[in-house]
């Protein structure tokens, strides 16, 4: 691919974003060269896009994608040119101190596709062997869709509802969806779910929601009648951090609250640590993704839980400056993929 050029989609500035000629990256000897065929839109895009997140410019974002092998470097022996593939955007050391300690999402020489370093907006990406994947006939719309169920699986990993537990997810969002899927494959007898969208709750219910509620002022009145011992587990996908401080309330005595959603960074929440203390509560985190890729293929191979269900527009590369400013207003309708 010497000095071949390519479309690709280039933040240089802060709310500055157009699609660009650039070069194609060259492969070192131990990296794949993947020709992008789908490419998802994430709330971190937007952070990113809005200069709220580390991400230096000019970058090129986009770490959620699927494609095809177009070149491979002197070293690469698992993959060759035209497999169809997806890669774990996360490219972690193996060397350091968290990552010897199997947790490698706070590796301390931490890189991310489409963060740290040029991503997927664009007709190819380069990322190392070892975070690459094959997907066989799976689309690759859908393959775009596994990093962000990846994220989900590991957060389940780390708040796992228990055969019979009820849980109560905030948002029926993309996320809140797939939270949703996957918390009644893991055993969950009931799920409720609030969302602010009457029609985002429809599609909850479609998707196994036992009860949906709608948010608004007689929200909490609401759950505490309907549910006066609360939930085994309660899982924020809003990022808003009324709605988490509100959460604690609806965790049953000893159940647990998984914070997923981006709050913003400097936000603070009233939470009573005699309430901790007292109701046995857990209070869980969830950062990224650390090995999941492989099982949430699995997961949808076997359709065993649909992202589809979750795309809303598909769009062209040229389309993109346009939808992220739309994106970040608030008014894209569930989650935009990029196809090429
Ligand atoms: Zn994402
Ligand atoms: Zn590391």
């Amino acid at each position: 691919m010497d000095g071949k050029t390519m479309l690709a989609y280039v933040i240089d500035k802060e709310r500055s974003g157009a699609v660009k000629e650039v070069a194609v990256p060259e492969p070192g000897d131990h990296d794949v060269l993947i020709k992008v065929m789908a490419a998802g839109l994430c709330g971190t895009d937007a952070h990113i896009y809005q200069g709220e997140y580390y991400s230096e410019f000019p970058l090129v974002p986009g770490h959620e994608f699927a494609g095809i092998v177009a070149q491979t470097g002197k070293a690469v022996k698992r993959f060759t040119e035209g497999q169809r593939v997806v890669a774990d955007p996360n490219i972690f050391c193996e060397k350091c101190h968290f990552c010897k300690q199997n947790v490698q999402n706070f590796c301390q020489d931490f890189q991310a596709v489409g963060v740290t370093r040029d991503g997927a907006f664009a007709e190819y990406v380069v990322v190392p062997e070892g975070c690459v994947f094959e997907i066989g006939a799976m689309s690759f719309t859908t393959g775009a869709l596994v990093e962000p169920l990846s994220c989900v699986v590991y957060g389940q990993l780390r708040a796992r509802p228990q055969l019979g537990d009820n849980v109560l997810i905030y948002g029926a969002g993309p996320i809140g969806l797939l939270h949703l899927q996957l918390a009644k494959r893991n055993g969950a007898s009931f799920a409720a779910v609030v969302d602010v969208k009457a029609e985002r709750l429809e599609l909850a219910q479609k998707l196994g929601a036992d009860r949906v509620l709608l948010s608004g002022s007689g929200l909490d009145d609401e759950l505490r009648q309907e549910f006066p011992l609360g939930f085994h587990l309660v899982i924020d996908t809003s990022g808003v951090p009324k709605v988490v401080e509100n959460a604690v309330a609806h965790v049953k005595n000893a159940g647990s609250l998984l914070i997923f959603g981006v709050c913003p960074p400097d936000a603070k929440i009233n939470v009573s640590p005699y309430e901790i203390y007292k109701r046995d509560l857990k209070i869980i985190g969830s950062f990224a993704l650390k090995k999941t890729f492989q099982p949430t293929i699995n997961l949808i191979e076997n359709q065993l839980i649909d992202v589809a269900v979750i795309v809303g527009e598909q769009i062209k590369l040229s389309q993109l400056p346009e939808q992220m400013e739309k994106f970040v207003a608030g008014k894209t309708a569930m989650k935009t993929v990029v196809t090429f």
